[in-house]
């Protein structure tokens, strides 16, 4: 059994689904007006390292992951940006969303290189405000907002739980002095946040509202949509742990007060990941890519591998010596396991295999503990089981780790492969699944309107016997 720290509670918890047949997961998204970091992705691995680990107890995960797309950046801002790409798509003349979409894709292209298992959904909060607009008026019915001149805030003095999550105190520490930026000087205190902000020029993104044209607050979006997607109760909210003040701590305390229920069961956070020992900023120009690593001879699975030798809360220094030692240590280890023949060599007892499984599974099982799990693998692999056996071994952990053990990975997460051997974005193969979902579950109108979706990103499915459709390209 799985058992993940959670924090809230500040320990460790066994993992029991609130359904039986799926284990529902939030993942906070990338912003798409930029490339994603090592550091997003090292986040991102969580998510992949659980959903993976998840399958490997036999339960089925249902993940979502958002997509923040609707430019909670101002015209003149993205303008000024430093960003090299957007500064030249804004001269190009491209709007926001098109931007939006440019990153959205180079998103999902890194989650395919990284061997990212698709989640079932990756809903854009572009296309959700009238359930952000839903939730704001369910609060304000509730009587826990207040606000005036198109500005809606929550109360959190009347919030269900707040600062169970971060611990935060109201007026002390972080939580305070947070009234500098004009648009915020309505507020009651510094921890009240935005539902619903007035339009203002040079916004891009605007919708009609009960409280006048204008634009939803960045918190209520996650909240809106794990519920839509999730329900009012779901088992495992993950982000980084800067995510944890104030975006997790409000998004809960609003969906709690919204809809009585417990929101997230399980919060899971990874720890930071910094450069040479320092925080990853534009200025410092050490904000790298996958492809800054791939430039210096640094693959995605070996970034990967270094990543799992550490655990997710364990913050991670990331320096190129230890990367390229990572690196190396990929290299042996698939030497060995490709170096085991088919059958025979070693010359002992296949049944050692038990003890290794049983001690991977534990490892796995105790919170993610994927150094530990590593540890066990370079001792299979240096062991004298027979030749097959340990192959086999290193096939069954390479379903959790999805690094190519045996020199290749599954594929999976490059999503299904379409005729002509050209993959399908994940965000594709996920509409595909969530189609075949609401297809079994006879609700016709969305599963069309998902397939509406696929067609728009070039892509059609073709239903098969089984009744899952496969994704082609059009
Ligand atoms: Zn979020």
């Amino acid at each position: 059994m799985l058992s993940l720290y959670d924090t809230v509670s500040r320990k460790k918890v066994p993992l029991v689904p609130l359904r039986p047949d799926r284990v529902g997961i939030y993942t906070c998204g990338p912003t798409v007006y930029r490339y994603v970091h090592i550091g997003n992705l090292r986040t991102y691995l969580l998510t992949d390292l659980l959903l993976r680990a998840v399958r490997f107890d036999g339960l089925a995960p249902f993940s979502v992951q958002n997509i923040t797309d609707m430019g909670h950046m101002h015209q003149e801002q993205l303008a000024q940006t430093e960003d090299k790409v957007i500064a030249a798509a804004r001269a190009a003349g491209k709007t926001a969303k098109e931007i939006a979409e440019f990153f959205t894709g180079a998103f999902f292209r890194d989650c395919r290189r990284m061997n990212f298992l698709p989640s079932d959904v990756y809903p854009r909060a572009s296309t959700h405000v009238p359930e952000m607009i839903a939730m704001a008026k369910e609060l304000e019915g509730k009587g826990v907002t207040y606000g005036e001149g198109g500005y809606l805030y929550f109360d959190v003095t009347k919030a269900k739980g707040y600062g169970e999550l971060s611990g935060a105190v109201l007026g002390e520490g972080e939580t305070a002095g947070r009234t500098d930026e004009s648009i915020h000087r309505r507020k009651n205190r510094p921890e009240d946040f935005s539902l619903w902000l007035a339009a203002d020029p040079g916004r891009e993104f605007l919708w009609e509202s009960p409280w006048g044209l204008g634009w939803p607050g960045w918190h209520i979006e996650c909240a809106a949509m794990a519920e839509k997607y999730l329900g009012r109760e779901f088992d495992i909210h993950v982000g980084g742990v800067d995510l944890r003040f104030p975006h997790h701590e409000n998004s809960r305390a609003m969906a709690m007060t919204a809809t009585g229920g417990r929101f997230a069961l399980l919060w899971v956070h990874a720890a930071h990941l910094l450069v040479d020992g320092r925080k990853m900023s534009k200025s410092l120009s050490n904000e790298y890519t996958l492809d800054d690593l791939e430039s210096r001879g640094v693959s995605p699975m070996d970034f990967r591998y270094h990543c799992l030798t550490l655990h997710y809360r364990t913050p991670m220094n990331f320096t190129w010596a230890a990367q390229g030692a990572s690196a190396k240590a990929l290299a042996r280890l698939r030497e060995a396991f490709s170096g085991k023949g088919e059958t025979g060599a070693g010359g002992g007892r296949a049944d050692g295999a038990e003890g290794f499984r049983r001690r991977f599974r534990e490892a796995i099982g105790d919170d993610l503990n994927a150094p530990r799990a590593l540890a066990v693998v370079h001792e299979a692999a240096r062991s004298d089981l027979p030749g097959d056996v340990v192959r086999e071994l290193a096939r069954e952990w390479d379903a959790v780790l999805g690094v190519g053990l045996l020199g290749e990975v599954s594929g999976e997460g490059a999503g299904e492969s379409a005729p002509g051997g050209e993959a399908a974005p994940a965000e594709v193969v996920g509409l595909a699944r969530s189609r075949d979902r609401c297809r079994r579950e006879r609700r016709f109108a969305e599963a069309d309107a998902l397939r509406e979706r696929i067609r728009e990103a070039g892509y059609d499915v073709v239903d098969g016997k089984d009744g899952a459709g496969r994704v082609r390209k059009r």
